[in-house]
């Protein structure tokens, strides 16, 4: 049997409608800044891309930046927005978040992972201007966190919001002018489209300076030619990702929770999540244990935890919803893609009883 692809969060499969339009578009000989008619061919396929993105996440064409991915839209934001000011991040953002620049404070979160709304409330209250960064959904346990609430408290402290939605993109809705945010950050890869482009997201009126002046391209927010094959196939599986069809996903992921047994911990579970995403805690057995018996089993999914030089270091979002090190070092996340077959949940119970099976004998 082939093997089972359960780990979407890392990158889902490429979309067929991505591929299409990213295949028609790499045959484009012109540059989208070229005034003659291959560029203007170019340009029109750009684009369309952009309205693309733009309708699917509430932003009008104009406020859309493409970029290399999320990495690149989260250092743009917080560079472009932050000058001056304080910057406000959830202690489970993203690496690409909490790495972007020195100096950033750090909020807690609630042991079911969503961010401590008043303990954001007091950093606001504590002065100066912020930028308040909180994703939509988080990477590794899927739990969503209160946007519309985090919203409302910086809209009273005169805080600028800033939304990781890579997690949340096209499983949830999300729209930029429905929040009411200032940025927000997507990945076209965490979407169905291809790896290495996404955007950021600007409230109408909004302006940043530039982290790559270069030739002026993105309206002056973002040089260097723009990929535009890639941006083709972003463009597609934006329109192509709708969340009603995710539904589907949250059934499998509910079987697999209610199958793993009561002894598992389902981390996050306690608070809203992404229909596609679970976070098993087997207690005793490091992640990078299962992960490797789960891929010799066929399951292709990951550890919360990083693994360097050869040990695992516990997950620094587990460990913010405090878990103890060990125990945030034995959690995997098992994350459904768009295409996931009807019988993910009953084959992903079968190779996991088949580890815990091995496992106790091997205890024995
Ligand atoms: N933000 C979140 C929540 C992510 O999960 C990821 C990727 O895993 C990123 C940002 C970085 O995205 P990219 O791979 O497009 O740079």
């Amino acid at each position: 049997m082939s093997a089972l692809y359960l780990d979407a969060n890392a990158s889902e499969p490429l979309r067929p409608e991505a591929r299409a339009a990213l295949l028609a578009a790499l045959d484009l000989p012109g540059n989208p800044s070229s005034v003659h008619g291959d560029g203007r061919a170019a340009r029109r396929v750009l684009e369309q891309a952009r309205a693309r993105v733009a309708a699917r996440f509430g932003s009008r064409p104009r406020d859309v930046v493409f970029t290399s991915g999320a990495t690149e839209a989260n250092a743009m934001a917080l560079h472009g927005l932050g000058a001056g000011r304080r910057i406000l991040a959830g202690a489970t953002e993203h690496p690409a978040i909490l790495r972007a620049m020195p100096g950033i404070e750090q909020l807690p979160v609630q042991a079911d992972g969503q961010l401590d709304l008043a303990a954001l409330e007091a950093a606001l209250a504590s002065g100066g201007p912020a930028l308040v960064c909180v994703m939509a959904a988080n990477n590794e346990t899927g739990v969503l966190h209160p946007l519309e609430d985090v919203m409302l408290l910086c809209q009273r402290h005169g805080a600028l919001l800033h939304v990781d939605a890579v997690q949340a993109a096209g499983r949830v809705p999300v729209s930029l002018a429905g929040l009411g945010a200032d940025s927000m950050a997507l990945s076209a890869h965490k979407m169905g489209g291809p790896k290495g482009v996404g955007a950021l997201l600007l409230r109408p009126g909004l302006d940043l300076a530039a982290l790559l002046p270069g030739g002026g391209q993105e309206r002056g927010r973002r040089g260097g030619t723009e990929a535009l094959p890639a941006i083709a196939g972003f463009g597609a599986a934006a329109e192509a990702a709708d969340p009603a069809q995710s539904a589907r996903l949250a059934t499998l992921r509910d079987a697999i929770e209610a199958g793993v047994g009561p002894e598992i911990g389902i981390l996050g579970a306690g608070a809203p999540r992404v229909p596609n995403t679970t976070c098993l805690l087997l207690p005793g057995t490091p992640a990078e244990t299962q992960v490797i018996a789960l891929d010799l089993g066929g399951m292709r999914v990951s550890a919360g935890s990083a693994c360097s030089s050869g040990k695992v270091a516990a997950s620094h979002v587990l460990l913010a919803m405090g878990l103890g090190r060990t125990e945030a070092a034995a959690a995997i996340r098992v994350s459904l893609p768009w295409n996931a077959p009807d019988d993910a949940a009953e084959r992903f119970l079968e190779a996991y009883a088949a580890l815990r099976a091995r496992l106790s004998r091997n205890a024995a």
